[in-house]
């Protein structure tokens, strides 16, 4: 069966192809089938953003279609930048700099963040499931690293927070690795969109099951 990607960015469906991996489902993008139609992303939460983007294409495919939305949360800015991360300045490299310098007067211990990721799946009959990730950790004072995109080479996740050093709490967090540091593969154990894939490859595995 195939499974609509709802995003025309490549590297996002070879992401998916990973995290998906070994279901049978043969996954495409919106380029692969001739969609080039845009969503306006104007729902007030995660899951709302990415409900829209799963049901419109569904309908305009026929296919089963998994879309996405996801942000970062940091605690001292009040939860910003949140659903508008992506909107936040104008590029990358112009949203890293803004948030260094909002966060400028943030000790260590309060530069608490988490990146969120919802995936809904929309069926061509209007059904959908909505799912969540989470990956928690601080801010850095500094970018480091070049792999990943958005807002990776500030963000030091939990899970590898003793990955480039055997540390201390003392070290923390200079001497830890930021998400731009890490593997593809490391990442895509440990991020936000990991997370809600594995609840989505559940949920597709089960459908397998109950269908065969
Ligand atoms: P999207 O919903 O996947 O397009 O993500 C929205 C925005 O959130 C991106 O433009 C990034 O700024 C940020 N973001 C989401 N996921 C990640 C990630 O895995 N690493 C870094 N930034 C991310």
């Amino acid at each position: 069966m195939r499974l609509l990607i709802a995003t025309t960015n490549p590297g996002k469906v070879r992401e998916y192809k990973s995290l998906l991996a070994g279901l049978d489902l043969d996954l495409v993008g919106l380029k692969d089938i001739g969609i080039n139609i845009e969503v306006e992303e104007n729902g007030s939460t995660y899951i709302e953003n990415a409900e829209l983007k799963a049901r419109t294409y569904a309908a305009l495919s026929g296919l089963l279609t998994l879309a996405d939305d996801s942000g970062l949360e940091v605690d001292a800015l009040n939860g910003r930048p949140g659903i508008h991360s992506a909107r936040y300045a104008p590029d990358s490299a112009a949203r890293i700099q803004k948030m260094l310098a909002e966060m400028s007067n943030v000790p260590d211990d309060q530069r608490t963040a988490r990146f969120q990721c919802a995936i809904v799946l929309a069926w061509p009959d209007g059904r959908t499931q909505a799912v969540l990730g989470t990956c928690e950790g601080l801010i850095a004072r500094e970018p480091r690293g070049t792999n990943g995109f958005g807002f990776d080479p500030v963000f030091l996740p939990y899970p590898a927070l003793y990955q480039k050093v055997g540390g201390t709490p003392d070290d923390m967090p200079e001497h830890s690795a930021t998400m731009a540091e890490l593997s593809e593969d490391f990442k895509n154990t440990i991020s936000h969109r990991a997370h809600a894939a594995q609840k989505v490859r559940a949920i597709l595995a089960t459908m397998a099951l109950r269908d065969a």
